[in-house]
């Protein structure tokens, strides 16, 4: 009831257990709430009292799980070392708190401590920030750095009060929750998937038709001129490239297709290779859209 007072999206889980208690997509039967459709722990997860009291009158020892994306919420999870050496760039680490002290080093910035804490009985520390509603920061594992994992969208940790066959989540902090650092977000952001280097052609925006056909044959030709073995991926970086275009509303998706053809024809790529690499590079592009810029004044 407190976490939902905070406005935290709560669920039961199993007694001394990290398992949701609500049923699983496996085991839907499609009635109740589930009649249009399943609805796992992230979707029912509520801050509403009477559901609470029901849910937890059902069964009074549940655990409690909290729904980090219903929450706006992201959390840390800073593990012990369970008996191992961190790798050679952790060093001399012995906890992923050690570790998110030497990444505050490195930023320049101060260990974001002030904020709600919950130990657990591992002892893992989990510290809570805030995000915006429109957060796309999702559960990590060690992306950080050593011993660091993280819960977001699509995710849930066990709210202190749970209980655990080794001992209790007990509060560390009581403290508000913080925004969570600027700093630290890139450190749990995914990297970009294809990730080609773009092709830079220059800052010439072809305002003309005839101007535009020459940066659509400037792109070709890294392909038609690409080294020996190097075609296929300069292919790709040339769809990458176009596709941004085309998401920016430079080069309609048919002209983009039909250069790229032609130059992938010239260097013999097989068709089916290349419509894959086409495909593929327009999609990734077109999640970058770009507009060409004008010349420099
Ligand atoms: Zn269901």
């Amino acid at each position: 009831m407190s976490a939902a007072r905070q406005g935290l999206y709560v669920f039961p889980l199993w007694p001394r257990s990290k398992i949701p208690a609500l049923h699983g997509k496996r085991h839907c039967d499609g009635t109740g709430v589930c009649t249009e459709g399943h609805l796992g722990w992230e979707q029912r997860a509520t801050t509403d009292p009477d559901l609470i009291r029901y849910w937890w009158n059902a069964s009074p020892s549940s655990n409690v799980g909290i729904a980090c994306g219903p929450s706006n919420l992201y959390v840390l999870d800073l593990d012990p070392d369970h008996g191992q050496d961190p790798p050679p760039e952790w060093a001399g680490a012995r906890h992923g708190r050690d570790v998110l002290a030497r990444l505050a080093e490195q930023a320049g910035q101060p260990y974001p401590h002030d904020t709600y804490t919950v130990r657990t009985p591992s002892p893992s520390v989990h510290p809570y920030f805030t995000v915006g509603q429109d957060s796309l920061l999702r559960n990590t594992a060690g992306r950080a750095g050593w011993r660091i994992d993280s819960r977001g969208r699509g995710g849930y940790i066990v709210a202190a009060g749970s209980m655990r066959r080794d001992g209790t989540y007990t509060v560390a902090r009581r403290a508000p929750i913080a925004p969570l650092p600027q700093w630290l977000v890139p450190l749990f952001t995914p990297p970009p998937r294809p990730q080609p280097e773009p092709v830079v052609f220059g800052d010439v925006r072809p305002l003309s038709d005839t101007r535009r056909q020459r940066y659509l044959d400037t792109v070709a030709d890294t392909v038609i001129h690409a080294a020996p073995h190097t075609a296929h991926d300069t292919l790709v970086r040339a769809a990458y490239t176009l596709g941004r275009l085309v998401g920016g509303g430079e080069f309609t998706d048919d002209q983009a297709r039909s250069t790229l053809h032609i130059a992938a024809q010239h260097r013999r790529i097989p068709t089916h290779e290349a419509n894959t690499a086409i495909s593929d590079g327009l999609d990734a592009g077109s999640r970058s859209p770009r507009q060409l810029a004008d010349r420099a004044a």
